[in-house]
């Protein structure tokens, strides 16, 4: 028998109701990778971890208006959905969602889901309203597609921990998993955003990774006062000129709180802006 072409491709929730019904009916567990296209190996691992305990794999591609702030990129946000599809069909995912801001956001929208707490502190003060508008469309996409699993990158840290919040706080029937960060052979993180950067901003973006891993190292020394690590990581940031620091923070895993004495694993997360483009990052350490 002859099989239909994957990834199959719809733009209305109607069309993705349908598709994924249909698998549900073949009881099939489905899975879900919410991406803004661009896609790299970052999301094309969530597919993959999706393919390996689901057997219907959804991807969505959406730039979401509401999750970029009035100055930010959201008009040259890399949209590449040809080469996107691609690489869906390269790994075999089941079904592309790219729905027209029309379908997300139909006249007359308005209500919004707001997070506390954990969306409050690092991008949440850097980027008013960020986690909002992302929280808000993961909810929609969430009952668009109604997965038995939905999969986030590990490299977007606090928004990982904004959603299992949302999903918890609003009893929403999804099991969320947060997969490692996929980076480059020389460590960057994989990023959309990377292709914005010139070849000498590449490399100055390394710069990222090894403040992580000077952390990772001075705690290995048993250096244990987070003020001296982020300090040392500064001055690694600064090395680099032009570089911009939003934040260096090491906080707790799981409430962001920033701490003081390293007693137990601490996330460093930090922002920088090389050439004006932010970039994030982020790493567990473990005293
Ligand atoms: P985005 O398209 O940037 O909204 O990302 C869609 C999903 O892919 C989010 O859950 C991200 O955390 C995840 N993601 C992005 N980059 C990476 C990466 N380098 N490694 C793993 N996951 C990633």
């Amino acid at each position: 028998m002859e099989t239909s072409p994957r990834p199959a491709i719809v733009t209305t929730i109607a069309d993705l109701r349908w598709a994924v019904g249909a698998a549900r009916k073949d009881q099939k567990r489905i899975g879900f990778v919410p991406t803004m296209g661009a896609l790299h190996e970052g999301h094309l691992s969530l597919v993959r971890a999706s393919q390996a305990e689901c057997q219907y794999t959804v991807v969505s591609i959406y730039v979401n208006p509401a999750q970029f702030g009035p100055k930010e990129d959201f008009a040259r946000y890399p949209r590449t959905l040809q080469a996107d599809l691609e690489k869906l069909a390269g790994v075999g995912a089941d079904l592309a969602f790219c729905p027209s801001d029309a379908e997300v956001y139909p006249v007359g929208f308005s209500t919004w889901v707001e997070v506390e707490g954990v969306a409050e502190p690092l991008e949440g003060q850097c980027r008013p309203g960020h986690f909002r508008g992302v929280a808000t469309v993961v909810l929609k996409l969430l009952n668009m597609v109604q997965p038995d699993v939905a999969y986030f990158g590990q490299k977007d840290y606090q928004q990982a921990l904004v959603i299992r919040r949302m999903v918890a706080d609003l009893n929403v029937p999804v099991e969320v998993r947060v997969c490692p960060t996929v980076r480059e052979p020389d460590g960057l993180a994989m990023s959309s955003r990377n292709s914005y950067l010139s070849p000498q901003g590449r490399q100055k973006a390394l710069v990222l990774w090894k403040s992580l891993q000077l952390a990772a190292e001075l705690v290995r020394q048993a250096e244990r006062d987070a003020a001296t690590i982020i300090a040392r990581m500064r001055q690694t940031i600064l090395t680099v000129e032009d570089a911009q620091i939003d934040y260096i923070a090491l906080v707790d895993p799981e409430t962001l709180a920033p701490v003081e004495k390293i007693t137990a694993p601490v996330l460093a997360a930090l922002a920088i802006r090389i050439e004006g483009t932010r970039l994030i990052d982020n790493c567990l350490l473990e005293p």
